[in-house]
């Protein structure tokens, strides 16, 4: 299988390079050529395995350029026993009210990130003995919190890569910030911005695009890769999931092969929704696609009315993985939608990056409306979800909260009975003062982040994660912040050049 660029589509490129790259050099993104089928007895097929053999099976049909060998190799060091507190990796909780919560979060960072960030290191240096032989790799990653230091975890230490994180200063919590701050390993760095997301985000866009920037790593033997869902390697782990989903609602007697479900998504940069689609493209049989954003719901709007506006205000939210104002990959879901073509691919994202607003065709209009649902969901119901949650006998954070928020009122506003999987994308402890404030209705004016987790156990009686709890009196490793012009400098710091 072939992938091409959404802007350029005389790109063809195997899987391994479109790994290895990142990004396409025209500012695209890879997407594959076809999106393969599956029938239903392949995933009758799949049911009774485990999800390392469900993965295996499902990524040979996109990396079609990795032999068995490197796929069972990649697939079983990501999801080995003992890195995910799951034994199904990414369980299904079902609540009181009959809601399916895949808890996404079992990883070594308790985010949902680590799902493919566990397995992108092992796909990449593959890709990489494949098509650029002796290069290091340099993985430049702009994180709202969660993406930083899963690709922290999975890249530390991995011969031939190095890794630099930039983050918002002001917009992850304490919890994911000592967690990037105090990484080991001898091939990472991280540091602050002054900006937010998009300004760490659109920073990391132009170092990779930058031709200067290129030939000079080229000439020092390396190369630029990215961690963050645009690159490929990122999206196909997280198609994984959600067949497995599907396959875990079968084996436990929820739906019968054959039967939809709906699937709710708390969404930013668009990545965990969008495998979801193609999951549904490739013959999972799924309804709706359920939207859920924070008040920063430019989605929301979009999903609605098919106009793409990023000039409104930004918040900085309780759930704050969330707090993006352009979904880089929105563009791969226009591609498929809008027919391959890439020359309107171009014409909106250019207009995109200098009027930051456009305005979909209505054939794609119609196409999203069909496919997609969505809504949004502000700090105060996010928190008023958690507490009623909580007193229905699940406690899920903020990020989950917006999901579980849309999902009802979607339910109640179109009366849909069918079957329901909500992503939970992150364990509650990673956002404590929040979670905990929902709980309890306040917090002590003086409360730490490590008393808060304590009070957050004492509330409720779930254990805090060792990985979490023992971040308590760590110094910090990082403590460099930069303007956004300054990035490019830092990365050159970093690697000695
Ligand atoms: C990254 C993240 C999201 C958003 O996922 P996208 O794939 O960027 O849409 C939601 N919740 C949490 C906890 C995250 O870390």
């Amino acid at each position: 299988m072939l992938y091409t660029s959404t802007r350029d589509k005389n790109v063809k490129v195997s899987s391994a390079e479109a790994i290895a790259q990142g990004i396409s050099k025209d500012g695209g993104l890879f997407v594959p050529t076809e999106i393969p089928a599956i029938s239903k007895e392949f995933i009758d097929s799949l049911v009774p395995l485990s999800y390392i053999e469900r993965a295996k099976k499902i990524l040979a049909l996109y990396l079609t350029d990795y032999t068995a060998e490197e796929l069972d190799m990649c697939v079983s060091g990501a999801y080995a026993e003992g890195k995910f507190s799951s034994e199904k990796v990414s369980p299904i909780k079902r609540t009181a009210d009959g809601k399916n919560i895949l808890e996404l979060w079992r990883g070594p960072t308790c985010a949902f990130k680590d799902m493919a960030l566990q397995l992108l290191p092992y796909l990449l240096t593959t890709a990489a003995k494949k098509t650029v032989a002796d290069k290091t790799i340099v993985i430049l990653v702009a994180t709202s919190g969660d993406t930083g230091k899963a690709a922290l975890e999975g890249f530390k230490d991995v011969p031939g890569t190095k890794i630099m994180v930039f983050y918002p200063n002001d917009g992850v919590s304490p919890m994911q910030k000592l967690q990037m701050t105090t990484q080991a390993g001898e091939n990472v760095a991280v540091c602050a911005i002054n900006g937010n997301f998009d300004d760490a985000q659109n920073g990391v866009k132009a170092i990779f695009t930058d031709k200067q920037v290129a030939a000079k790593l080229d000439e020092k033997g390396m190369m630029f890769s990215s961690a963050n869902s645009i690159n490929w390697g990122r999206l196909v782990p997280q198609i994984v999931y959600y067949i497995s989903a599907y396959c875990d609602l079968i084996e436990n007697g929820t739906i019968k092969n054959g039967e939809e479900m709906n699937v709710v998504v708390p969404t930013g940069n668009f990545g965990n929704i969008l495998a979801a689609y193609y999951a549904k493209k490739m013959g999972v049989p799924t309804g709706k696609l359920i939207c859920a954003s924070n008040a920063n719901n430019v989605l929301t709007d979009f999903l609605k009315t098919g106009v793409y506006d990023r000039n409104r205000s930004f918040y900085t939210t309780t759930s704050p993985s969330m707090d993006i104002l352009i979904s880089s990959n929105l563009e791969r879901l226009l591609f498929h939608l809008a027919d391959e073509n890439d020359a309107t691919i171009r014409e909106w994202m250019g207009q995109l990056s200098k009027d930051g607003k456009y305005e979909i065709c209505d054939g794609v209009k119609a196409k999203i409306a069909e496919l997609f649902d969505a809504g949004c969901c502000d700090d105060e119901g996010t928190a008023a979800t958690i507490k009623e949650y909580f007193d229905k006998g699940y406690l899920c954070d903020t990020h989950t909260a917006v999901a579980v928020k849309v999902y009802d009122e979607y339910v109640e506003a179109t009366g849909d009975k069918r079957e329901t999987v909500i992503a939970s994308t992150a364990n509650p402890y990673k956002f404590s003062a929040a979670v905990l404030k929902a709980v309890k209705g306040e917090i002590p004016a003086d409360a730490d982040e490590f008393e808060q987790v304590d009070l957050l156990k004492e509330a409720t009686g779930e254990e805090c994660p060792a990985q979490l709890a023992t971040l308590k009196g760590k110094t910090p490793r990082f403590t460099d912040c930069c303007n956004k012009e300054d990035m490019v400098n830092m990365v050159y710091n970093m690697l000695g050049i």
